[in-house]
């Protein structure tokens, strides 16, 4: 059961404390406060676990700063969309909101080569007024024989560079916990010049340990990427344990699913999806169409299937989109086949935000009629 208060209480303390003491006359009944900070509001909610069953929602509905009193099931306690009323908070991070109504484009390399790319990737980002990129430093691969990325060594003109070039947040994959820590003291060394948001891959969606130590720092927000070849529900439960160790500023992103039934794309893309994200949980959705797709290809209308599929994504409400891309993607050396190149990422931002403005059409006459 969730106790949830009134939004921005003056004295949110007597509220929690008010509810403490009435669950404790319930035998077995624990009680633990949280508190999220979106991008308006502070919404604080006291989580009652245990026999909670059979205890009645009035007496704490009747409490003050109580706004009310929602049943749910263990699953996804933490990021559930529990009701309809339920606010989806999202999240500010280094100065980019993350959430509902936003249009975030994280578009680079998939996995940083050299110093040259990375500056030419954000130079051509900074001239489009982007300030967010992807940048793969560890990458994991099917193959040990294929370029596992350049790890921590790349970090240093990484980080400068996107300094120079204005970037805010580069989204980045850790494979590994002590992949937090080298991050941390490349981000210190640079000065902090950029900002961070810890990508979870596909591979990892159910490596527990690393959705702990991602859940145990709240420095940097999370990206969480469908499992592959799992449930939708196993892989928003990777997203629960890492709000369950503490950090809410969580992205689910799909990323499409392992079936051949998908070819001759990468993957069976599953942007269909979204609302159904949007639906059982308050994160902002994210899509990607690169690794979803996989490959160049354009329709008879000119438009490559990652543009088309990104629509789709973007049509059905997801808030942010991870893609590839690569000053020469002949040289790429990983995933070379699905980079765009550079000379498209302007009709992409215009794709983007056409279909992003019929979305918010779309859902103002539904709310209008
Ligand atoms: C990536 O985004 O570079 C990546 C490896 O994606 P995924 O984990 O979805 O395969
Ligand atoms: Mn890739």
């Amino acid at each position: 059961m969730i106790i949830v208060l009134k939004s921005d209480l003056e004295m949110p303390g007597d509220a929690i404390q008010a509810v403490e003491a009435m669950a404790g006359r319930y035998e077995g009944v624990a009680t633990r406060p949280y508190s999220y900070s979106g991008r308006r509001h502070t919404v604080t909610e006291v989580h009652l676990v245990g026999p909670t069953r059979s205890i009645p929602t009035e007496p704490f509905e009747g409490l003050p700063g109580v706004l009310r009193v929602v049943r749910v099931s263990a699953r996804y306690r933490l990021i559930g969309r529990h009701d309809s009323e339920a606010e989806s908070l999202g999240f500010d991070y280094n100065g980019v909101s993350f959430g509902e109504g936003e249009l975030n484009l994280f578009a680079g390399l998939c996995a940083v080569d050299t110093r040259e790319h990375v500056d030419q990737m954000m130079g051509t980002l900074a001239e489009h007024g982007i300030t967010t990129t992807r940048m793969g430093a560890y990458k994991p691969r099917t193959s040990p024989y294929d370029f596992q990325g350049l790890g921590a060594e790349c970090l240093p003109y990484v980080f400068e560079l996107a300094g120079r070039h204005g970037i805010r947040v580069i989204a980045m994959e850790v494979t590994h916990a002590r992949h937090i820590a080298e991050v941390v003291d490349a981000l210190e060394e640079a000065g902090n010049p950029t900002g961070v948001m810890l990508q979870v891959g596909t591979r990892n969606a159910q490596n527990f340990e690393l959705l702990k130590a991602i859940g145990q720092q709240k420095r940097f927000p999370v990206l969480a990427k469908r499992g592959l070849g799992i449930t939708l529900e196993e892989s928003l439960n990777a997203c629960e344990y890492v709000a369950r160790d503490g950090n809410p500023n969580i992205v689910f992103c799909l990323r499409g699913v392992q079936s051949h039934l998908g070819e001759p794309h990468r993957n069976l893309v599953d942007f269909g999806l979204v609302p159904v994200v949007r639906r059982q949980t308050r994160l902002p959705v994210c899509i990607d169409p690169s690794h979803s797709v996989g490959r160049p290809d354009r329709a008879p209308d000119g438009l490559p299937d990652i543009f088309h599929v990104t629509g789709q994504g973007l049509i059905a409400g997801a808030s942010m989109v991870l893609v590839d891309f690569h000053p020469r993607p002949e040289v790429a050396l990983c995933d070379a086949h699905q980079a765009l190149t550079l000379d498209q990422l302007p009709r992409l931002v215009r794709y983007a935000g056409t279909v992003c403005e019929a979305y918010r059409s779309v859902v103002a006459d539904v709310h209008a009629s």
